[in-house]
């Protein structure tokens, strides 16, 4: 008996408009909350994958060369229809991840989003006439890269999906999708409505298995023309070496560790309040959650006082009551928590609040850790260079700007990266000196549908959203045309 009904959902692959079954073992996907099992998924592997391709080949000239508005009107549709079903669809999502349920249905609302911002500006994927010699004319255009393969994590197992589909639809690419196997659901949820908004057959197909030779045969294929991939930087370089073969475009978003500044001069109240918002979305398990949190000496007792005070807010249980944070993801996940911990305190570090795995009564079968603030944080522990993934506030001092910049920098990774400061000089310099893609100054709010979202370093390269986003999915031609003798 399962605590939570899940609400009804495909568990079939998708492949050139057909739902079919998979050739390999079915696998159970699991409530991170509670231990269930939520149903079992079909799982294919190479060959389905090779169809898939095989499909999206086929679909793409239509679909590419489908008027623009045409192309729109679809993803309009199925942004209505993804916005009529949210109840659904965040129910499924909370079931499968474990976030809470408004932040499900807020992920749910930037698909929605980022679908018509994309259909858009579809309409605006300009060329250029350059000036040239008066026999001759010089154009610019941007034209559709091809068939697309897609690979998605478990974090944000809609929005991630829906971020790098609607850019590649929106000019006229045609997608494979292989999500994550924590949370396939969401994605098929996804693609019953692709269904039900009427897509051509093979514009959109999703392959469900093992992620290897799935991986392998998109990425290393000369039928798919560009890779796109969130996840974790290891399985990132493999996808990119894989890819090195056949030349395709390569865009990953990849780990990050982001630094958080607390000056001085800051609006403590808003520092503190925001880290806390922004630490306990999606329970830690966020590419760009805070992860090192630098406060300045002079302000370490207040905003140490404040934190622990604050943190006392947060509330932990399973997403479908709404707390303020779930569970983990598996057990994988729950371990590296722990483990990090355990070096940490191990070298000195103090636990101010939390530190402790929850294992009783409601929390005895999930994936639960408490909010945690560790405080004393040195270069020697794990911490402080491994991304976390989960619900610990690691709290390090400084003294000066230069210091906190070289070590906000001290990482492989280079995704966002926040500070909180009010002096002027301070937020021109700071924001100068981070090597990040993204920097948020007295605000976390780093990820929208009109603004580039990417990393630098090792974690990764290209962008997703907004005019840049878009433009991953085109190829820029030059035609020189000869007019005149
Ligand atoms: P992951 O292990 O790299 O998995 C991500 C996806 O890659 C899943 O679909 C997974 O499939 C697949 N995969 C695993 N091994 C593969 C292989 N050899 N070839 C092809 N695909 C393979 O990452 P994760 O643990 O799910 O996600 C967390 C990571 O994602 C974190 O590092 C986080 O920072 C990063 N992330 C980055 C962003 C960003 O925008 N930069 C956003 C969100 C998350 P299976 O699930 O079937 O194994």
């Amino acid at each position: 008996m399962t605590k939570h009904q899940l609400p009804s959902v495909e568990t079939r692959l998708y492949i050139n408009g057909e739902w079919v079954e998979g050739s390999k073992e079915k696998i159970p996907v699991t409530n991170p909350a509670t231990g269930d099992v939520l149903t079992e998924i079909h799982q294919g592997a190479e060959a389905e994958t090779e169809a898939a391709i095989a499909a999206a080949k086929k679909a793409f000239p239509t679909w590419s060369e489908l008027p623009v508005t045409e192309r729109a009107a679809y993803m309009n549709k199925l942004a209505d229809l993804i916005e009529e079903d949210t109840n659904r669809l965040a129910t499924i999502m909370t079931l499968e991840q474990g976030k809470p349920l408004t932040q499900a249905a807020g992920e749910i609302k930037s698909n929605v989003e980022n679908l018509r911002w994309n259909a858009a500006q579809a309409q605006r994927v300009f060329g250029e006439i350059i000036p040239s010699p008066p026999t001759n004319q010089w154009q610019v255009r941007k034209q559709p890269v091809g068939v697309v393969g897609a690979i998605t994590p478990w974090n944000f197992p809609s929005n991630m999906i829906i971020r790098k589909i609607a850019p590649g639809i929106a000019v006229g690419c045609t997608i494979v999708l292989k999500p994550a196997k924590e949370t396939p659901l969401s994605a098929l949820a996804l693609m019953e409505l692709f269904e039900k908004a009427e897509f051509p057959a093979g514009v959109v197909n999703i392959v469900l298995g093992d992620a290897k030779p799935i991986g392998k045969v998109l990425s290393e294929s000369e039928d798919v023309a560009k890779i796109t991939f969130t996840g974790s930087t290891n399985v990132g370089k493999i996808l990119n070496q894989q890819a090195s073969d056949s030349l395709k475009k390569v865009s990953l978003e990849l780990g990050g560790h982001a630094p958080y500044i607390i000056f001085p001069d800051a609006d403590l109240e808003l520092a503190v309040d925001t880290l806390i918002t922004t630490k306990f979305r999606n329970n830690g398990q966020v590419c760009v959650s805070p992860n090192r949190i630098f406060v300045h000496q002079d302000v370490k007792e207040e905003v140490t006082h404040l934190l622990v005070e604050k943190i006392q807010e947060v509330t932990v249980g399973d997403g479908m009551d709404d707390p303020t944070t779930g569970p983990l993801i598996n057990q994988a996940g729950l371990d590296k928590v722990v483990a990090q911990l355990k070096d940490a305190t191990e070298k000195g570090a103090k636990v101010l609040f939390g530190g402790q795995q929850l294992t009783e009564g409601e929390y005895q079968n999930g994936f639960f850790f408490q909010p945690t603030v560790l405080d004393e944080v040195t270069t020697d522990m794990d911490i402080y260079y491994e991304e976390t993934f989960g619900p610990v506030i690691p709290l390090i001092t400084f003294e000066d700007e230069d210091e906190v910049i070289k070590a906000a920098n001290d990482t492989e990774f280079g995704l966002a990266s926040y500070f909180f400061a009010n002096n002027i000089q301070t937020i021109d310099k700071v924001s100068r000196g981070l090597d990040y893609g993204m920097v948020g100054v007295n605000d976390t709010a780093i990820s929208n549908s009109a603004t580039p979202f990417g990393g630098m370093k090792h974690s990764g390269f290209g962008r997703e959203n907004g005019i840049y986003g878009v433009e991953e999915y085109v190829e820029v031609k030059f035609v020189n045309i000869r007019t005149a003798k």
